[in-house]
Formats: structure tokens, C-alpha cells, sequence
């Protein structure tokens, strides 16, 4: 949608009239000398400004619609190329395969293999996530919420980011508070939603990757904090980071892979557990993301 091409049309057909209309209101309420003219001079301004706010209001929304619009087509094209690439390379190291090239060379079969099991996770990671996703949006996805042990919920997390150490190595360090209460939670998908942040913390990050997990009580609430030392994000972006498909401008970032949905799902995830999730950054110095969920709780203890 091209926003600018209602411009004009705005301009002729409302600003133009609005502008004329006032004149003649404030014309009426100056000159005027009986009370009609005051309660017309009054209606008139009340009228056109109502006009002029209600189509600031409708432009408003448009904006926000043309903005997501861009946002999907970018990311409709991102993810075709997502696709295509590591279908290529499964095509490629199968037909050099399945033409015996690699016969008699049974390490070089390997790592052919090795690289097709790697494209082939990759393949089914991104289209979980846009399944996930799809689900999500549609209010489709169910969430078992039982009181659930705050401690087993981040030590899975971190335990699901293993496979990622394995590959590039990072400090990870859980603080969680003795005697944390429970909170009410669907296990799998708050460790899922923990996990993303842990993800993003790992591939956000440069060489020396350090990770904080924390789990505290602050009052009713139980703060889960993923912090890193990676380049942090700059505040305009920290706003849009969590709107769907939105990816952080920096060039950097771009060469890192991602749909920008992650952190879309996470809040989504969030918000069914009745939380909210925060960033806090400067530049340069890192990123800290936190849940706050409400504590469970206990029977015995309300009684
Ligand atoms: P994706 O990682 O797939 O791009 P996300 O929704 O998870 O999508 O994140 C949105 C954007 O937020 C990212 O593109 C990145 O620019 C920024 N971001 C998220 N986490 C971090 C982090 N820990 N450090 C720096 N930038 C981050």
C-alpha cells in the first residue's frame, strides 16, 4: 500500500474543506454579535477539528498497516531465500552422492551427509517456527498453565541450548533465588519462550559470549533475566523488536540468521502466562531481556 498517493486526495477533498470551514467558524465567533452565532462558530470549529482528528487517526492506522505490509513482504522474500538455500546445498551434496562421485572416500561421505542432516534441521527449524507462529496468531496454540517450578523451567532452557555450545562455546551463568515460588506456567512452551532469548543472546553476541540467567522474587513477581554481553540494542529499535517480523536495522545483525518472529512468539507466550516481557540496553553493553510473571500462590499458604 503507498501511502502517498492518498495524500493529495487528503489534501483536496479534507484539509482543504477543513481549512475553509474553520476560517468561517472562527470568522462567526469573531464578528459575530448574537448568541446563534457564537453556538455556530463553536459547532463549526468542534466539527472541523473532530474532522482533522479523525483523519490524523485514520492515517495513523494506515501508517501502522503499511508498515506491517512492508514488514511481511520483506520477509516472505527472506524466507523463500531461507528456503532456497539450503535446498540447494541438500541438492547439490545428493546428486554429487548419488553419482558415486564421493565412492571409495568414506570421510568426505560423511561430512556430505553431515552438511545434509544440518540443512535438512535447519530447514525444519525455520518451519516450525512459521507453523508455530501461524497457530499463535490464529489463538490457536493451547497452554497447559499448572503451578510449575520456576527452577526446572530455566535449567531446561539452558539445557536445550547445549547443542548450540557444542558449536560456538559461551559462559553461561544461572542465578536462580532459594525458595523461588512457583509460577503458573505450560512448561514447554515458557522453557521455548526462554530458549529463544538464550538464542538470541548466543547469536547476538561476539567471540567472548557471556550469558546471565537470573531468576528473582521483586514483591508478587518472578523476574526471569537473560542478559549478554553482546552489542546491545539501540533504543529506537528496543520499541520494535518485539512487533512481528521486525528486525533491528543493524547491518550486522543482517548477517545473522533469523525470521524476525522470535521475540514476536516469545511475547505472545508471554502474555498467555499473564506476563510481560521488558528490554533493557545501551549500546555496546549488552542486552538484558525479562520475564515477569505473576507468583503462584500456594493453597495452604492463601488459606
Ligand atoms: P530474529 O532473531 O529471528 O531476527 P527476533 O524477533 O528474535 O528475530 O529478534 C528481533 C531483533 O531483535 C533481531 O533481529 C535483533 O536485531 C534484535 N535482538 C534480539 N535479541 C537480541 C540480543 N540479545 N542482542 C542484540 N539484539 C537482539
Amino acid at each position: 500500500m503507498k501511502l502517498r498517493r492518498v495524500y493529495p486526495l487528503i489534501i483536496a477533498f479534507v484539509l482543504a474543506p477543513a481549512a475553509l470551514m474553520m476560517t468561517v467558524g472562527i470568522l462567526i465567533l469573531v464578528f459575530g454579535s448574537e448568541a446563534r452565532d457564537y453556538v455556530f462558530g463553536t459547532l463549526i470549529v468542534a466539527l472541523v477539528a473532530t474532522t482533522i482528528i479523525g483523519t490524523a487517526a485514520t492515517l495513523a492506522v494506515l501508517y501502522r498497516e503499511a508498515r506491517v505490509a512492508k514488514l511481511q513482504t520483506d520477509f516472505v522474500n527472506k524466507v523463500s531465500h531461507d528456503l532456497r538455500t539450503p535446498l540447494t546445498s541438500i541438492r547439490m551434496f545428493v546428486e554429487t552422492l548419488q553419482m558415486g562421485r564421493l565412492q571409495g572416500d568414506p570421510t568426505r561421505q560423511a561430512e556430505a551427509l553431515g552438511i545434509i542432516a544440518d540443512e535438512v534441521a535447519r530447514l525444519s527449524a525455520l518451519i516450525n517456527r512459521l507453523l508455530d507462529w501461524a497457530r499463535m496468531e490464529a489463538g490457536r496454540r493451547n497452554y497447559q498453565l499448572v503451578p510449575s517450578d520456576v527452577r526446572g523451567i530455566v535449567e531446561s532452557a539452558v539445557a536445550a541450548l547445549e547443542p548450540q555450545l557444542l558449536i560456538q562455546p559461551a559462559e553461561v551463568v544461572t542465578e536462580i533465588e532459594e525458595h523461588l515460588p512457583r509460577v503458573r506456567a505450560d512448561r514447554g512452551a515458557l522453557s521455548d519462550a526462554l530458549l529463544n532469548l538464550l538464542q538470541n543472546a548466543h547469536k547476538y553476541t561476539g567471540t567472548q559470549k557471556q550469558i546471565l540467567v537470573t531468576a528473582r522474587l521483586v514483591g508478587p513477581t518472578v523476574l526471569i533475566t537473560v542478559k549478554d554481553n553482546g552489542p546491545g540494542i539501540a533504543a529506537p529499535d528496543q520499541k520494535r523488536i518485539f512487533e512481528k517480523f521486525y528486525r533491528a536495522k543493524d547491518p550486522l545483525d543482517r548477517t545473522i540468521e533469523g525470521s524476525g518472529l522470535g521475540l514476536a512468539i516469545v511475547k505472545l507466550i508471554v502474555k498467555a502466562h499473564g506476563g510481560r516481557i521488558t528490554v533493557e540496553s545501551e549500546p555496546g553493553k549488552g542486552a538484558a531481556f525479562t520475564v515477569a510473571l505473576p507468583a503462584y500462590v500456594e493453597e495452604a499458604s492463601a488459606a
